[in-house]
């Protein structure tokens, strides 16, 4: 019966995946998909939404800024209303018993802090404080969006689904009419603390991924496709130092070539993974206690 259960693929992953850990956990959007906040990407991995407002954009011109701001007054509430799904309560469970090490998330949604993961990199930043390009002073959202709000009591939820970066679409017409709140210090400008397309990760971050990728005996990627280099550029690493990687997701992934790869949601998947390496500790503490005992 057991050799029947060894031979089922996923089995047989998942005890690899136990025998390999504690891991460096590198997540992307379908950590949170469970909690309705979309995905960028669907299981090819192409890209679902219109192309989002690119760094320099949002630099250089300031209609591009009433749009973001427009468009994220009526989709923040979405992403600050989100709650931890079951794979963000799992990373932290396991977390607790030491079977993983850190967090590098592409996600700037913050549900693993909030389910209670201590070590996490907030590779692509965070949408729930914004910073003032001049001054370099930080203002949460919700302050924010109550200045937001305070300002454009006309713009209300026209509109269509949010999308991952707090994000919501805005009739073009609505644009022009949307009144931008500046920096209270210096009356500079205000950008959301997140890393947008073009943009640029602060090296210090990447130090950190990558360091706690050296302290980690594993790589294992959950509910992204790897399509961004940021995400990406950690299998890389793993490889180069041999860590064996290991991929939770329904689709592709621009890594499916140098890892072992299980086709499974991130709430399944990590559940299984919890399990069986909750298992496979009992059986080596059993083991221990017979060599003890001998
Ligand atoms: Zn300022």
């Amino acid at each position: 019966m057991d050799n029947l259960l060894l031979c089922d693929p996923d089995r047989k992953c998942l005890n690899e995946i136990a025998e390999a850990l504690p891991a460096l956990v590198l997540t992307g959007a379908g950590v949170s998909v469970a909690t309705g906040i979309p995905t960028y990407r669907n299981e090819a991995g192409t890209w679902l939404r219109s192309d989002p407002i690119t760094h320099q954009e949002f630099l250089k011109d300031p209609r591009q800024r009433q749009r973001y701001w427009g468009r994220s007054l009526l989709g923040w509430p979405a992403v600050r209303d989100a709650r931890p799904a079951t794979a963000h309560r799992i990373l932290a469970q396991m977390e607790a018993i030491g079977a993983i090490t850190h967090i590098v998330t592409q996600n700037v949604d913050r549900l693993h802090q909030r389910a209670g993961s201590a070590k996490v990199t907030d590779l692509h930043g965070r949408l729930d404080r914004a910073v003032c390009l001049d001054c370099k002073t930080f203002i949460s959202r919700d302050q924010l969006q109550s200045d937001l709000l305070r300002l454009n009591p006309g713009i209300t939820r026209t509109t269509v689904s949010a999308r991952p970066d707090g994000d919501a679409d805005l009739a073009d017409g609505i644009v022009d009419s949307v009144t931008v709140p500046c920096c209270k210090q210096c009356k500079g400008t205000l950008m959301p603390d997140v890393v947008f397309f073009g943009g640029s990760i602060p090296n210090e971050r990447v130090l950190e991924g990558k360091l706690a990728l050296e302290r980690a005996r594993c790589l294992l990627v959950v509910g992204s496709s790897l399509q961004v280099y940021s995400g990406y550029r950690f299998c890389k690493w793993a490889r180069d130092s041999n860590k064996p990687i290991f991929l939770i997701n329904p689709g592709l992934t621009r890594a499916d070539d140098m890892a072992t790869k299980w086709r499974i949601d991130a709430d399944s998947g990590l559940q299984a993974i919890f399990e069986r390496y909750c298992e496979h500790r009992k059986e080596q503490n059993l083991k221990e206690q017979g060599i003890n005992s001998a």
